[in-house]
């Protein structure tokens, strides 16, 4: 799994350079372009396989054979990581169940490139891809986008951009920090943070190039107060909830660390005490 880079040529390890000129031969989504990107690199192209989207269930089965008798291949999509957003997941899957060796030469990804260079959180986030283009599959990924509390990387078209900007707005609201990362590694690269609205604002005109939209996590939901969380409490317990029940539910529930939730129901009565420090 040999990554190649997402525009500046300079991207491609050292590794990846050795392991492209010593194999037997180089699946890829574009034969003409990744001969291409073996000229630039001065590779003699070995045997090119087309394994695109369509035909990566189709070639497996030749490809393990290959590699089942000795052969060392290497995989490389268009522009960046393979099977990311790419053909190559389920070639890797098939490998791994026939008991292949699959190793990963690391490089340039347009995904990480975004994150890293958004300015938003990168504890945890999820990579999207494309987002569905229409109907209930794109409406509960933006929700999903929307609601979670890590940062969302999703590409996109320049052509669709706003568009989708538009929709992040409407289930994110206007205020949510994010990021277009355009043209990562290229003559006019450029990383535009700002609120959502704003960004609509910004491409109003629309966009040129290659494009990744970064969404900052969710907010965390104001803190409760000890008065709100005894009144959740008492309400549990008048419900019939034990005291460690009621005190899980809170935590949930007021997003209050359990120690706080706890001390707070030492003083609420519950006919169910299983009282216990957490
Ligand atoms: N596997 C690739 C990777 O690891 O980055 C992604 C492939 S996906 C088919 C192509 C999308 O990646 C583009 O439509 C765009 O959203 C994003 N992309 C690729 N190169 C980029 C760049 N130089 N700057 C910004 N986004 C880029």
């Amino acid at each position: 799994m040999v990554s190649t880079p997402i525009g500046n040529m300079a991207d491609i390890s050292r590794r990846g350079i050795d392991v492209l000129g010593i194999v037997d031969a180089i699946a890829c989504e574009d034969t003409r372009r990744t001969g291409k990107l073996l000229s630039l690199l001065g590779i003699a192209p070995p045997k090119l396989i087309r394994v695109d989207a369509h035909t990566e269930g189709d070639k497996a089965a030749v490809l393990i054979e290959r590699l089942a008798a000795g052969d060392r291949i290497a995989l490389v999509s268009d522009a960046g990581t393979p099977a990311v957003s790419d053909p190559g997941a389920r070639l890797v899957s098939a490998c791994v169940d026939a008991g292949i060796r699959v190793v990963a030469i690391p490089g340039a990804s347009a995904a990480l490139a975004a994150l890293v260079s958004s300015g938003l959180p990168t504890d945890r986030f999820a990579v999207y891809g494309f987002l569905p283009r229409k109907g209930t599959d794109r409406q509960r990924a933006l929700e999903e986008i929307a609601s979670k509390g890590l940062t969302s990387i999703v590409y996109e078209s320049p052509n669709r951009t706003r568009a989708t900007l538009i929709d992040l707005v409407s289930v994110c609201g206007p205020d949510r920090h994010a990021a277009v990362a355009r043209e990562l590694t290229k003559l006019h690269e450029e990383v535009v943070r700002a609120p959502l609205v704003e960004l609509v604002e910004r491409f109003a005109g629309g966009l040129k190039g290659e494009v990744v939209i970064v969404v900052g996590p969710a907010p965390k939901p104001a803190a409760a107060s000890d008065d709100e969380i005894e009144v959740e409490l008492v309400n549990s317990a008048a419900a019939g909830m034990s005291r460690r029940s009621a005190v899980d539910a809170a935590v949930e529930t007021t997003g209050a660390t359990k120690r706080r939730v706890y001390d707070i129901a030492l003083a609420v009565e519950f006919s169910n005490d299983d009282r216990s420090a957490p």
